[in-house]
């Protein structure tokens, strides 16, 4: 079974700044990583190699230094890695993004019949969760997103049954492949990688994949292709926190304060439509 991975090199924090006069992230002075759930999909796709066999590859899109990802997930078990960079890929939004994941994909296709591939849920910069689905949907695969558990695979009938994480508990879903998942970090913890793992991936060669490797069309690429206009970009402003009622000893009494208190917010009470 052929298994693509997609991992992305994401700013290792949470706290992005962004640049104000260009709206983009400032990236300068923060160390790269892995983004944490395209780690958890590789560990997935690691083991379901290693019960039906076959070969996993990994794609990231990215500049040269892109490239320290698909070493990590060489080190981790993937077979080969393809780092995807061109000067036209630059100032992809999420809908070109999906495009030129999307054409490498099928240029893997080519190699050998994908038959799953893996993606985080979210990019914990970009944070949209839109490549996933639109790669699946650019390819006509299945799609299942937030994905908690592969429960079977079936690949004689060319099926996958896994559970998703819903805001009222877990669904189960059955599909046909090939199927694109997109995970949550419950289901997998990533190994550590082995000494011999980190010297072999260090040996490995990742080859650059251009627009032409992919055969992508110009006009769907980077800045050309992205329809999405950021006009202004921003962290909400910090809300101070409200005010706390100790339940510990009297728990009666803080019910009463709290709601007290609530029933003199004028805010509260316009939307209750009441008199405060
Ligand atoms: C108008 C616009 C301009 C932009 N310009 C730039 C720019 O110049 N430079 C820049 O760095 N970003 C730019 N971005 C951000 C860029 O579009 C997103 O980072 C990218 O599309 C992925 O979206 P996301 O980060 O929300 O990922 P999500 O959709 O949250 O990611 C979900 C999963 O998709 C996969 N994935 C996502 N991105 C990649 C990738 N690159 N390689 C492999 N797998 C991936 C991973 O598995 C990831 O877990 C721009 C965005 C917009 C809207």
């Amino acid at each position: 079974m052929h298994i693509v991975c997609c991992l992305k090199q994401v700013p290792d924090t949470a706290d992005v700044k962004i640049d104000p006069e260009t709206n983009t992230l400032i990236r300068e002075g923060v160390e790269s990583i892995s983004n944490p759930y395209d780690l958890v999909a590789l560990e997935q796709a690691v083991r379901i190699r290693e019960k039906y066999g076959g070969m996993v590859s990994a794609v990231s899109m990215g500049p040269p230094q892109a490239r320290a990802v698909l070493r990590e997930a060489l080190a981790q078990g993937a077979d080969q890695a393809f780092l995807l960079s061109d000067r036209a890929f630059a100032g992809a939004d999420t809908l070109a993004t999906s495009y030129t994941l999307a054409q490498s994909i099928l240029a893997l296709d080519r190699q050998m019949p994908v038959r799953l591939v893996f993606c985080g849920k979210q990019a914990i910069d970009g944070d949209t969760a839109q490549t996933g689905p639109g790669i699946a949907t650019r390819l006509g695969y299945s799609q299942f997103t937030y994905v908690l558990g592969v429960d079977r695979i079936d690949p004689d009938m060319g099926e996958i049954q896994v559970r998703r994480k819903v805001e009222s508990g877990q669904e189960v879903l059955r599909g046909p492949l090939p199927a694109l998942l997109t995970v949550e970090l419950e289901l997998a913890e990533p190994r550590r990688a082995s000494l011999p793992g980190l010297m072999a991936s260090l040996r490995q060669e990742v080859p650059a994949w251009d627009s032409r490797a992919i055969e992508a069309e110009a006009d769907q690429l980077g800045l050309k292709g992205s329809p999405t206009w950021v006009k202004k970009i921003g962290a909400p402003p910090a809300r101070a926190s409200g005010p706390s009622f100790n339940a510990s000893s009297e728990p009666g009494q803080a019910v009463s304060d709290a709601l007290e208190t609530l029933l003199n917010d004028a805010d509260f009470a316009a939307d209750l439509n009441l008199q405060p």
